[in-house]
C-alpha cells in the first residue's frame, strides 16, 4: 500500500519523511473523528429500524371485544394515545379529543377494530348527551385520561391493555335532568315550609306574629302539577311512603 499522504512505497502515512510529528497527529485525530462518527451513523441508523419495527408492530390492528355487562347502554370513543399525538399532531384529532365509535345496548357486545397507537373510552350514553342531538352522544368530545368529570366504565391506551377483551362493568346512577332537579328542589322547599305553616298554627299565635306575613304566603306558591312519584323522588312524604 503507498502512503495516503504522499503515494511513496515502503512506508505509510504514519513513518511519512514529508510530514511533521505535528501533522501526523492532527491526520490521525481526523481519523478518529470520522470513525466515531461512521459508529454514530450506525447506531442511529439501527436505532431508526428499531422505532419503525416497533411503530409497525403497534399499528397492527387487533379485533377488541367490547362486552357491555350493564343494565345502561353505553357508548365507545376512540383517540390517539397521548404518545401518539405528541409525536406529530396526529391525523386530524388533538390531544384528548376523541371520536364516536358506536353504541352498545345494555347486556350485548360488539367488535372493534384498533391498534396499540389507540386509546379506547367507554362511556353510559347518558353521561355524554349531546343537547344538540337528543337522542344521540357527542360525535366528538374532549375528555383527557386524568379527566374525571364524566362518569367512564374504561379508559385505556391499547399498548397498556395487552388483552382483546374489553369486559364492562361498573355500577352507575343515571344523572337527574335540570328539569329532575328543580322538581325535587320545589318539592323540598314547600314540604319544609308547609310543615312550618302547620307547626306554628300558621303564625296565628302571638310567639309567632313576627312570621306570620310569611307563613301567610306559603300558601299562594303554586306548585305545578306533579305526581306521588315525583315527591318520591324528592324524597318527602308521598301516598307511595310505607306509613307505620
Ligand atoms: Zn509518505
Amino acid at each position: 500500500m503507498p502512503c495516503s499522504h504522499c503515494s511513496g512505497i515502503g512506508h505509510n502515512y504514519v513513518t511519512c519523511p514529508n510530514l511533521t510529528r505535528e501533522q501526523i497527529q492532527e491526520i490521525k485525530e481526523k481519523k478518529k473523528q470520522k470513525k466515531l462518527l461512521l459508529l454514530q451513523k450506525r447506531e442511529e441508523k439501527i436505532k431508526a429500524q428499531l422505532e419503525k419495527d416497533k411503530r409497525e408492530k403497534a399499528s397492527k390492528m387487533r379485533e377488541y371485544k367490547i362486552v357491555n355487562d350493564n343494565m345502561y347502554e353505553v357508548v365507545v370513543y376512540w383517540g390517539w394515545m397521548s404518545e401518539e399525538i405528541q409525536r406529530s399532531g396526529s391525523n386530524g384529532l388533538t390531544k384528548g379529543e376523541l371520536r364516536r365509535v358506536l353504541y352498545i345496548p345494555p347486556m350485548e357486545d360488539r367488535i372493534i377494530k384498533s391498534n396499540h397507537l389507540h386509546r379506547i373510552v367507554i362511556f353510559p350514553t347518558l353521561e355524554v348527551l349531546d343537547p344538540a342531538n337528543p337522542l344521540g352522544a357527542y360525535s366528538y368530545l374532549i375528555n383527557h385520561q386524568e379527566d374525571e368529570s364524566r362518569f367512564k366504565v374504561f379508559d385505556m391506551d391499547l399498548v397498556n391493555y395487552p388483552d382483546t377483551n374489553i369486559e364492562v362493568k361498573r355500577e352507575y346512577t343515571e344523572p337527574k335532568s335540570e328539569l329532575e332537579q328543580w322538581k325535587e328542589v320545589a318539592l323540598k322547599s314547600n314540604f319544609l315550609l308547609t310543615q312550618i305553616a302547620k307547626i306554628t298554627g300558621g303564625g296565628k299565635n302571638k310567639k309567632f306574629e313576627l312570621i306570620e306575613p310569611f307563613i301567610d304566603m306559603v300558601k299562594d306558591i303554586k306548585i305545578p302539577e306533579h305526581g306521588e312519584e315525583d315527591k318520591e323522588r324528592a324524597g318527602v312524604p308521598s301516598s307511595l311512603t310505607n306509613i307505620t
